[in-house]
């Protein structure tokens, strides 16, 4: 049996990759040092999985933890989420960010290294492509960053372009998420973001429960056709899946790729929080604010590479991903607390 580190495994993208892996055969050990999660994920993994999850809390950027984890258990590869990933609070504390999401990414290679594991899923981001010089986005798009955010993922895909180039035994994974949302069909585990959610999905859902008065709607003179943002929104768990075809492509063809994970639809903010009143039949109220400084009016995935390639697309609509976010919402109104 194949067995997967994963970083960040209590998290929103990370949780849920851990039970798509788990549904295809692999063998899971999570890491995590809930900086920006919860212990009470391992609880409604343990039920959801029937097993008690695998689990070593640490921090990717304490290498002497490191070096236990991969002592401990035989890891074959390793799925690196654990960062940090508030564009807004990135431009607040840089150093933070780069200790976090540079350091750890490096300090995980290293631990890697030393144990001779060298198959790597990489979750990258859409922002690496900046400012669109054309759309959809297809993997060739150039690359720039826009925030300090953005500036951790192109220098840690960098230096992971850097890492396969000097041996070419590392198979590596650059996956380009566009915007996750919902949650597993079952309600137990979702997004939890701490405070004010920065996201859209979440901060509809907080509104549907009341934890929010309303919506604000940033920007309704975009240049789209409701005035409104265009984002690329993906179903969590295909997003999750996306990671396990990553996975075996890396182990199946002893090859690297770049790829983005999207449906390859724009949905305008205004059509999301549409579709999210029909799936949980809340009014959710809203007023259109100005511009949030930064964002790109519209920006959406090519996702034929990652179909050809890995044989993975997007399976479930926007109408499930309202309700498998309201599911887990309105079952958790608190989130884990
Ligand atoms: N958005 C909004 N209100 C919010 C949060 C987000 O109108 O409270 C908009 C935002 O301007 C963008 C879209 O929703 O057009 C997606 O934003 P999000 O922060 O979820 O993702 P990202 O900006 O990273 O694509």
């Amino acid at each position: 049996m194949t067995t997967v580190l994963l970083t960040g495994a209590a998290g929103y993208i990370g949780s849920h990759t851990w039970l798509a892996l788990q549904a295809a055969g692999f063998s899971v050990v999570g890491l995590d040092d809930f900086s920006n999660s919860s212990p009470e994920v391992l609880e409604r993994l343990r039920e959801l999985g029937g097993r008690r999850p695998v689990f070593e809390r640490a921090s990717v950027t304490d290498a002497a933890a490191l070096d236990a984890v991969f002592a401990r258990h035989r890891i074959d590869a390793v799925v690196h989420f654990a960062a940090f990933k508030a564009v807004g609070e990135s431009a607040a504390q840089p150093l933070a960010y780069y200790a976090n999401n540079v350091g750890g990414l490096v300090g995980t290679c290293q631990a890697m290294q030393r144990h001779g594991v060298k198959t790597l899923v990489f979750s990258s981001s859409a922002t690496v492509y900046g400012e669109p010089k054309y759309l959809p986005y297809d993997e060739a798009h150039p690359l720039s960053a826009m925030n300090v955010y953005g500036r951790t993922k192109l220098f840690g895909e960098q230096i992971l372009r850097d890492l396969e180039a000097s041996d070419p035994a590392w198979k590596i994974a650059w996956l380009r998420y566009f915007n996750p949302v919902g949650a597993h069909e079952s309600g137990r585990i979702g997004e939890d973001p701490r405070g004010v959610p920065n996201n859209l999905m979440p901060y509809v859902t907080q509104v549907a429960v009341g934890r929010r008065e309303f919506l604000q709607v940033f920007g309704g003179d975009y240049d789209t056709p409701d005035g409104t943002g265009v984002r690329d929104y993906l179903h969590v768990m295909d997003l999750a899946e996306g990671h396990v075809a990553a996975l075996r492509y890396l182990l199946d063809h002893g090859a690297s790729i770049t790829t983005n994970l999207g449906t390859g639809q724009g949905t305008s903010v205004l059509q999301l929080v549409q579709a999210f009143e029909r799936a949980s039949g809340r009014p959710i109220p809203y007023r259109i604010v100005d511009r949030r400084p930064g964002d790109l009016p519209a920006f959406w995935a090519d996702p034929t590479l990652a179909r050809e390639r890995l044989g993975w697309r997007t399976r479930r609509d926007l109408d499930a991903m309202c309700a498998d976010s309201w599911r887990w919402q309105s079952a958790n109104p608190q989130g884990y607390a």
